[in-house]
């Protein structure tokens, strides 16, 4: 039988949790003449209880393995030790809020079982619960994503995706320590069908990401699937070369027919604040560039566990 690994990244989820255990036991015992399941929790140095919880659970149920980290490393460590420590033969990714319904799990399968397709990904038709300017924000990065990265971001996808385990293995393939999973999903391909559903409000606890994160977030997927950014910077100081250019023209043969009185200082000082500060965004984004290679030079670990459920007496 066909075993199903549930990777669930967990952030000060000590509510959701059980309400989320329940659920997916629900699906697992709907499908249990297909499939065998198991369960790959990340408690991402969480504040609350959640480790507590996993504890319990892992105590009750065999099926149920934990990874704990020595402090928040992010989602996207979480989703990356979860990938790493799964063993079933498909895999899965959820949010621990169940704001992605588990039972499409079924259908999700049955697809990967019976069809070609090597995946089989969520996308939300709507964006309810969120805030207005996250919808707006939200909007804006996927349409210049779309524009500016060969790799193909779906607006409105969840990480909630069932994977085999050929897929999975050529995503942990990719060593990169700045990990945009969207991205990594997207870029090693295979064949993806979409399902599409309606999101739900968060059952219980708040949302982890807040605006700022979320914009450096995006920064990060910018940045981890672009180079468009750089080729910008060149672009902006060509295009300002021939601007200058044509002044020079302009100012010589104006001094040649009506002499040079002084004046302007007014102007020449907008167009020194104008010049210097596109200067600086071309050299911060540069920066950004410059910042993630050194990131990526230390190789340092993405994540650091503390205890396993193999930790438990
Ligand atoms: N999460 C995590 N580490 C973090 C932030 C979030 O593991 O630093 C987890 C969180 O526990 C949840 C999932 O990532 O299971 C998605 O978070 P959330 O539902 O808060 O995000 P949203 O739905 O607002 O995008
Ligand atoms: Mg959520």
């Amino acid at each position: 039988m066909k075993k199903i690994s549930i990777v669930v990244p967990c952030y000060n989820e000590e509510e959701s949790l059980p309400l989320f255990y329940e659920e997916v036991n629900k699906v697992s015992k709907k499908m249990e003449q297909k499939a065998d399941f198991e369960f790959v929790f990340v408690n991402d140095g969480s504040k609350d209880k959640t480790l507590e919880k996993l504890r319990e659970l892992a105590k009750k149920d065999k099926r149920v393995r934990y990874i704990s980290f020595s402090r928040n490393f992010g989602k996207e460590a979480g989703i990356l030790a979860g990938l790493e420590h799964a063993t079933g033969d498909y895999i899965t990714t959820m949010d621990a809020d169940l704001q992605d319904p588990p039972m499409l799990l079924v259908e999700m399968f049955d697809t990967l079982e019976e069809t070609e397709y090597d995946c089989c990904a969520t996308k939300s038709t709507n964006r309810k619960g969120y805030s207005f300017l996250r919808k707006i924000f939200t909007k804006w990065f996927y349409s210049i994503i779309g524009k500016i990265s060969k790799t193909e971001m779906v607006p409105g996808a969840r990480d909630f995706r069932l994977m085999t385990r050929q897929m999975v293995d050529a995503i942990l393939s990719m060593k990169e320590y700045n990990r945009y999973s969207k991205g990594l999903f997207s870029f090693v391909g295979f064949q993806t069908k979409w399902i599409e559903f309606d999101i739900e409000d968060r059952k219980v606890g708040t949302s982890k990401f807040n605006f700022w994160k979320l914009f450096s977030y995006a920064i990060e997927g910018i940045v981890a699937f672009s180079t468009t950014p750089l080729v910008f910077a060149a672009l902006v100081g060509v295009l300002f070369c021939v601007i200058a250019f044509i002044l020079i023209i302009f100012i010589i043969v104006k001094t040649l027919i009506w002499g040079d009185p002084v004046g302007g200082w007014p102007s020449m000082v907008c167009i020194m604040f104008f010049v210097g500060g596109v200067q600086l965004f071309c050299t911060g984004i540069i920066g950004e560039y410059l910042a993630k290679t050194y990131l990526e030079t230390k190789h340092r670990p993405v994540y650091i566990i503390k205890e396993t459920e193999k930790d438990l007496k």
